[in-house]
Order: structure tokens, then C-alpha cells, then sequence
């Protein structure tokens, strides 16, 4: 059994080999360039890391949310593409533009603010991202022509570059996902009858560029997929070829023999059928454990299936062991990649009632990364 590095309680290992080759596999199944999602740091797992491991593995640009997401990997020394999708009102592209992110744009006023950005013999690059049925951001449909049109107007003057126009897909069903693109083609083809023709269109994220090959346009953006989690309820991420990059572990911080009764953590919402061990996981839901996992979150100990007994509390939480010879600084793990024999995000996500998204994206900062291998 694998042990934690000494004077370790808790960690992620974060398998970078994971995330390039994921990249790779998606490249190729897709036929298409990949944006990698690096928003929210990484989805956990690092943004400076995985944006590393995603440009290694042949993505040809980064996307974030924000900005602030964008400036950092920046600062860090990332060159690549970037583009950056979700802005504060009101607020300043100046810097964004100075060191070269793209702008997602979801309206005439941050067009302008854009190109008001821009200065000498730099235009602001620019994504031009259309409302298609989510209702989320972007241009509405009523306000196209006049975007498109002064959008067109500013990079004849040298002050925009339109690099894209892009939406996203509410992944209800395939009709409605279709019925979108359907809309998107329409925005495109006006585009166009207004000096409007980008090199790059890009819709789908990682559930449509795998389910529905006429989203994909040469160009997807992949979130999920790089760090090898599955999108879908009914598909693993080995049915995808995907292999997770996250396992988060922790070791077992005391072993307890208790007679049946024992009441266990908060409200005694567990109680021992018998007489049995119980062992102390030292990751609580201030490290993204969910309470919503209490008495149904797995772990795997020493190549046995175990679950959460009792209330996840902040810092830790308890495993009803049984007679297992468990000791104290076994590794336990809570998830990493299934075909290891441990969970996986997405059964952590089935037994919180949430999304393997947001068991990863929720790994608290105290929580260290470590690279492996
Ligand atoms: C987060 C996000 C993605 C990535 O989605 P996945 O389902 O993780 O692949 C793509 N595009 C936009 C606009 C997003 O907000």
C-alpha cells in the first residue's frame, strides 16, 4: 500500500502525464483544436499546472472566466492564447489587452469598452460570443447585426481583431443542443454578410464535442475532459479513454476500538451495529469534503471499500472499518482513478447529490497539490 510523503495528513496528487495525454486523446477523437479550460483554478487541480499540462499535450490556447484567472497565468509566464470570458461591469480591459488576453464580448458596451483598450498597433483580440438558448451571456440575437457591424467597422480601423465567435450549449438533449448550433449557424452567416468571418467558431464543451461530432467546428473547449472526468452520468471516464488526473488521499490520523452503540461525530446520525474500528480521516468539508457525503461518501483503504460513518465535520471526518487491521498513516482515499480500484469524483458526486465538476473544484487550499509523478 502506497503511504503518504512523511509529515503528510492530507493531499491531491495532481498527474500532469494525465492531463497532457487527455488532451492529446481529445485532440484526436475530436478532430479539433482544443481551448482548455483552466478556469476556477484548473478545476482544482492548479491553473498554472494544468494550463502547462494542457499546452503540452497540443492545446492551442488557454480559457478562464476572468481576467484575474487570465493575469495570473500571465504573471506566471504562460504565453499561449488566452481568452477570458466573464467580466465585471464596468470594468477596465487596459491590462488585459496590454499583455495580449483575448475578451470574450457579450455586448455593444464591452465592445467598445475593448476597443477602447486597444492602443497603437495593438487591437484588442476579441471572441464574439453569441446568446444561442442558454441564458447565460452573450450577444442577444436583437443587438447581432449592430455588434457584428461595428465589430466589422473596428477591425477595418485597426482597433479589434475578431478572433472568434463562440456560444455554449445547455447539453439538455441533442435536439436542443442542435437547435442551438441551428441558431449559432444563422448568427455566423449574418456575421459574415457584414465583413464578419473570424478564423476560429467554437460551441462545444467537453459533453458535446464527445456526444455530438457537428458541435465540434474545429475547435472545442474542453474543461472537464482534461483533468479525465466524464461529463456524462452513464459514461466513465475509461469509456471516454480518459484517464482523472486528481486522486486526493489522506492518512488515517487515529484508529479507535469501540463496542456496538458507540455513537459517532455530530447528532450521532451513526451509531456501531457491533463491535468494531474506527478510523479518523483528517479531511472535513473545509477541504471540500461534502457534508452531504455523511454516512454515504466512499473510501478506499488498503484495497477495501469503506464509507463515511457519521457527519463530514470541518476537519475530518470517520470510517467505520470494521475488524480491517487498519493503523494509523494507512493512506485512505477518497477518490482518484477508478480503474485503480478507488472511487471516483463521480462517485462522490452521486452520493453528495452534486457533479464530479464540483467534488474537484471544491478542494479546499488546505489541501496541497503535489505533481506526480
Ligand atoms: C466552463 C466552461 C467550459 C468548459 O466546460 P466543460 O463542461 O468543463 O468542458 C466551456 N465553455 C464555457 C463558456 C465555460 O464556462
Amino acid at each position: 500500500m502506497s503511504r503518504l510523503p512523511a509529515g503528510v495528513m492530507r493531499e491531491a496528487t495532481i498527474d500532469v502525464d494525465a492531463i497532457a495525454d487527455n488532451v492529446r486523446h481529445l485532440r484526436r477523437l475530436t478532430e479539433s483544436e482544443v481551448i482548455a479550460v483552466v478556469k476556477a483554478d484548473g478545476y482544482g487541480h492548479g491553473a498554472e499546472r494544468a494550463a502547462r499540462a494542457a499546452l503540452a499535450g497540443g492545446a492551442s490556447r488557454l480559457g478562464v472566466a476572468d481576467i484575474g484567472e487570465a493575469l495570473a497565468l500571465r504573471r506566471a509566464g504562460i504565453r499561449a492564447p488566452i481568452v477570458a470570458w466573464l467580466h465585471a461591469p464596468g470594468s477596465s480591459f487596459d491590462e488585459a489587452v496590454a499583455q495580449r488576453i483575448e475578451l470574450g464580448i457579450s455586448s455593444f458596451e464591452q465592445l467598445q469598452r475593448a476597443a477602447a483598450a486597444s492602443s497603437g498597433d495593438r487591437p484588442a483580440h476579441v471572441h464574439l460570443k453569441l446568446e444561442t438558448g442558454l441564458g447565460r451571456n452573450g450577444v442577444a440575437p436583437e443587438d447581432q447585426r449592430l455588434v457584428f457591424a461595428e465589430a466589422a467597422r473596428l477591425e477595418r480601423i485597426g482597433r479589434l481583431r475578431v478572433v472568434a465567435l463562440f456560444s455554449h450549449l445547455s447539453n439538455t438533449t441533442a435536439d436542443d443542443d442542435r437547435a442551438a448550433i441551428a441558431v449559432f449557424d444563422k448568427s455566423v452567416e449574418i456575421a459574415a454578410s457584414l465583413g464578419l468571418r473570424p478564423p476560429l467558431t467554437h460551441i462545444a464543451a467537453t459533453h458535446a464535442a464527445i456526444a455530438l461530432p457537428e458541435s465540434r467546428r474545429g475547435c472545442v473547449r474542453i474543461g472537464i475532459g482534461i483533468y479525465g472526468l466524464s461529463p456524462f452520468d452513464d459514461r466513465t471516464s475509461a469509456d471516454l479513454g480518459l484517464r482523472p488526473a486528481m486522486t486526493l488521499r489522506a492518512a488515517v490520523a487515529a484508529v479507535r476500538r469501540v463496542p456496538a452503540g458507540q455513537g459517532v461525530s455530530y447528532g450521532y446520525s451513526f451509531r456501531t451495529p457491533r463491535e468494531t474500528t474506527l478510523a479518523l480521516v483528517p479531511l472535513g468539508y473545509a477541504d471540500g469534503v461534502p457534508r452531504h457525503a455523511s454516512n454515504v461518501g466512499p473510501v478506499s483503504i488498503a484495497g477495501a471499500g469503506f464509507r463515511v460513518a457519521g457527519r463530514v465535520a470541518m476537519d475530518q471526518f470517520v470510517v467505520d472499518v470494521g475488524d480491517a487491521p487498519v493503523q494509523v498513516g494507512d493512506e485512505v482515499v477518497l477518490f482518484g482513478d477508478p480503474t485503480l480500484g478507488v472511487p471516483s469524483a463521480s462517485d462522490w458526486g452521486d452520493a453528495a447529490g452534486t457533479i464530479n465538476y464540483e467534488i474537484v473544484t471544491r478542494i479546499g487550499a488546505r489541501v496541497p497539490r503535489r505533481e506526480v509523478p
